[in-house]
């Protein structure tokens, strides 16, 4: 069967890549060996300050993961680093612990992994609360919690109040004590590395993906079986540890704490650097730290004498330098900063050998896959379906078709989850289904498309569409870290690639989604639902934008997926490209059923082509 010319354009001029010679690796070795010398060839008042960049680096990054990558604003990360600070410092400097609890502040290694389970504890709590909270919300409510652990440190006498805790111990590592700032630097420095890469890591695998369509594609990650409330989850949690590791660092390097630093004031500051540093960005959140950093350094010395008196001006020079860099460049220095170093990363390679990712159990031809009875579904005072009842069988088309309001794309909604009917019953594969998460009717085999495009358009075609096999493969956010998860990535990524040859796409794998032509971006999503390995595909206007000889192509495809024995119901409004292709048609008016028939009857049948046609003919 010829798909061939399904995307038939040529392929897009693309601009000749700069060939990875490795070069990326070769910055990255530089910038860590001149990491390593740093100590040895600076003041130490320099080794300090770079501490500091380092420790606030940490805490960017989750903010990178958390706001940059997922679209969740936090001020109120500042108030995980006390966490993690006050744990250890309470720790390691109380004197009266009970004999059962004595062993807890006997070394900072063990508060370490105290403060991260406490952390993780009490993000995952405030996370319950605030992550369903939405629009200004969410941001509303991380201030709500920085401002109440802040004063929880300022007021609990345990810990000090406003004065603090002091006393407290170095870090010893193997009988090394780093208590001085160039032999913690080491540490911060393996810390803020190992950050950066399990970080990177994750963002490059199924979890990754998963957390990266949470900004501006959670119901098409949620309609591909993602569960996107766990995922906001994930990355909520994993910010608050790095910030815990951050405080607990930066307690031992001061050996005194007290509640200033890890108060809203500094949340603010963070996201400052984020974003600033190029918040989408890994290394955007090393490049604003150190930029805020060495800048509020630099300004505290020039500006009182600039303008003759002390305060905090500096202040002032940050809200401008803000307002620029959101004028002017809203993804932060990071991109900027790389168009001068042409390092890229070099494209994905499919691995031919990976074994293929498991398959369903193909069903009868002819067995019923998905039952809709007397749907029902009101918006306020409008109808938008009304008593809709339809049938799909394995190995048929169905044409769902209807004027523009007729309510085809609420009946889409609903069979996949994305709507809840107000009234009826949808079954899928013999269990109903109504009301059920889009995710999980997704894992059950129903794999759809969306009239108006979603997908991600900076991620690359085969990374969109590798978004489909969420549900068919399982390494979780641990492996993907430490890339333990390779094996079955590459089977994820060879599926993927496999599913874009098959519509035609092959050619694009590594282009930006973005950069396709509407009409090749519909074939994607068919790709991306289909890499889903569905019984059951829904298809919403998947002709519209095509030219004459792509549409020849998707009919091909369409026919040879019905041969195969999948069920497709297709919402379309090219008349005849639905004619020629479908088994049945169901005609819609006014969100109701108008019609139900073969293509032929329905051509005839003069209730549709008053509908349809106003009557003209
Ligand atoms: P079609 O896909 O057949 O063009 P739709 O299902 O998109 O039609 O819309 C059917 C009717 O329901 C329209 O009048 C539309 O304005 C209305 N509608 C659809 N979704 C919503 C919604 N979320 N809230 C309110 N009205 C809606
Ligand atoms: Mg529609």
């Amino acid at each position: 069967m010829n798909t061939e010319g399904l995307a038939a354009q040529p392929p897009l001029p693309t601009a000749p890549r700069p060939r990875a010679l490795g070069t990326d690796r070769l910055l990255l070795g530089a910038f860590i060996g001149a990491m390593l010398l740093a100590p040895a060839l600076i003041a130490p008042f320099y080794v300090t300050l770079l501490n500091y960049i380092g420790l606030y680096a940490m805490v960017a990054l989750g903010l990178v993961l958390l706001t940059g990558v997922g679209g969740l604003t936090s001020f109120g990360q500042a108030a995980f680093v006390g966490l993690g600070a006050y744990t250890t410092g309470a720790l390691t400097t109380a004197t009266h612990l009970p004999a059962w609890l004595a062993w807890a502040g006997s070394s900072p290694w063990i508060t370490l992994v105290i403060g991260l389970l406490l952390t993780g504890a009490v993000a995952w709590v405030l996370g319950q609360i605030t992550l369903k909270l939405s629009g200004h919300f969410l941001p509303l409510g991380t201030i709500a919690w920085g401002i109440s652990l802040y004063f929880l440190f300022g007021t609990a006498e345990s810990l000090g109040g406003h004065t603090g805790l002091s006393g407290i111990p170095p870090i010893n590592l193997l009988g090394w004590t780093l208590d001085e700032s160039q032999e913690i630097y080491y540490l911060i420095l393996a810390f803020l590395l190992l950050a950066v890469f399990t970080t990177q890591n994750l963002l490059d695998s199924r979890e990754g993906r998963a957390i990266r369509a949470l900004k501006g594609g959670r119901i098409m990650a949620e309609a591909m079986g993602v569960n996107t409330a766990r995922a906001r989850m994930v990355i909520f949690v994993l910010a608050a540890l790095q910030a815990c590791a951050s405080g607990w660092l930066y307690a031992h390097m001061q050996r005194f704490i007290n509640p200033t630093p890890f108060g809203v004031h500094f949340g603010i500051e963070y996201l400052f650097m984020a974003v600033i540093g190029g918040a989408g960005h890994v290394w955007g959140a090393l490049v604003g730290s150190a930029v805020i950093t060495v800048l509020k350094q630099w300004l505290q010395d020039v500006l009182p004498q600039v303008l003759g008196s002390n305060g905090n001006f500096e202040v002032i020079v940050f809200g401008i330098l803000m307002m620029l860099v959101l004028h002017r460049a809203r993804e932060g220095l990071w991109p900027i900063l790389r168009r001068w170093v042409p390092v890229q990363a070099p494209p994905k390679q499919i691995d031919p050998e990976a074994e293929p990712l498991p398959r369903r159990a193909p069903r009868q031809p002819g067995e019923v896959l998905l039952e809709a009875r007397d749907v029902t579904r009101k918006f306020g005072g409008l109808v938008a379906n009304n008593q809709m009842s339809l049938s799909v069988k394995a190995g048929e088309i169905l044409a769902l078709i209807g004027p523009n309001g007729a309510g085809k794309s609420t009946m889409f909604n609903q069979l996949s989850g994305v709507d809840t009917p107000t009234s009826g019953e949808i079954r899928f594969l013999g269990q109903p289904i109504t009301g059920h998460a889009s995710r999980d009717i997704a894992r059950m085999g129903m794999s759809r498309t969306f009239q108006h495009v979603k997908l991600l358009s900076k991620m690359s075609v085969l990374e969109n569409v590798a978004i489909g096999a969420h549900r068919r493969s399982h390494e979780g956010v641990f492996s993907a870290a430490w890339r333990l998860d390779r094996k079955e990535e590459a089977r994820i990524l060879k599926e993927a690639a496999h599913q874009l040859e098959r519509v035609g796409l092959g050619a694009y794998l590594h282009e930006p989604a973005g950069s396709l032509a509407l009409g090749q971006q519909r074939i994607l999503e068919i790709a991306r639902a289909l890499c889903a390995d569905p019984c059951l595909l829904l298809l919403d206007e998947p002709a519209a934008g095509l030219r004459y000889k792509e549409k020849d192509a998707l009919a091909e495809l369409l026919k040879k997926l019905r041969a195969e024995g999948m069920a497709i119901l297709i919402v379309e409004h090219d008349m005849d490209f639905v004619m020629n292709l479908v088994d049945r048609v169901v005609v819609m008016e006014f969100g109701e059923k108008i019609a139900e028939g073969l293509p032929d009857e329905i051509q005839r049948n003069p209730a549709v082509l008053e509908a349809y046609l106003g009557g003209v003919e």
